[in-house]
């Protein structure tokens, strides 16, 4: 919290233990640190000051911001250190546990329009049509399912286990499959079907 500077300041040596840094009067921390650290005095203040040489000090691991285990745990560890954003609709349209990876791979690259169709490889110059239909503008929702020949695979393919709800249209088809289906296997069944689909084409 203090950096290099706040040794100096504080008067506490780098290798210092917290038994160094406590007497029986209190802590054995400068003052004058005070106004340039007022949120370490704050803390310090609000700590119960540990009894010198009560107990000998032990090495704990830290598992989240607050918490201090005995064992290690490297699931937490990670858990702490990896920089965390808001979970996304889709991810359970892509990683869940009977998805083939390879496919769950393409899937995670169709929700974030990564793919290397015709709109995004404009920029680069490089124009290209549809290969399965000749369509000029071709899109990730062209692909899926726009295009006349990937909708006929999508319906042949899935169209008896979603029914009136397959769509030619890609958020359709994203919200539909976040619904259960009749069972957990149909929920599987039309979210790997759509997976695999995906890939092939
Ligand atoms: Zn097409």
């Amino acid at each position: 919290m203090t950096g290099e500077s706040g040794i100096g300041y504080l008067g506490v040596p780098r290798s210092a233990t917290v038994s160094d840094a406590v007497s029986v009067n209190g802590w054995k921390i400068r003052n004058r640190g005070q106004s340039h650290y007022p949120e370490v005095y704050a803390i310090l203040a609000a700590t119960t000051m540990p009894f010198h040489g009560s107990e000998e000090d032990v090495v704990l691991w830290r598992a989240d911001e607050d918490e201090f285990n005995a064992s290690f745990s490297s699931a937490k560890t990670w858990s702490y250190l990896r920089e965390k954003r808001c979970a996304v609709t889709w991810r359970k349209l892509t990683w869940f546990s009977e998805a083939v990876p390879r496919h769950a791979f393409m899937v995670c690259l169709d929700f974030r329009n990564r793919l290397y169709t015709e709109d995004r490889m404009r920029n680069w110059g490089i124009e290209q049509c549809c290969v399965l239909c000749g369509e000029k503008n071709e899109t990730r929702d062209h692909l899926y399912f726009a295009c006349p020949y990937s909708f006929t695979v999508w319906l042949q393919t899935a169209g008896k286990l979603f029914g009136n709800a397959i769509s030619p249209e890609w958020n359709d088809n994203a919200v539909s499959l976040l619904q259960p289906a009749r069972s957990r296997l149909d929920t599987v069944l039309r979210r790997m079907v759509f997976q695999m689909v995906l890939y092939s084409i």
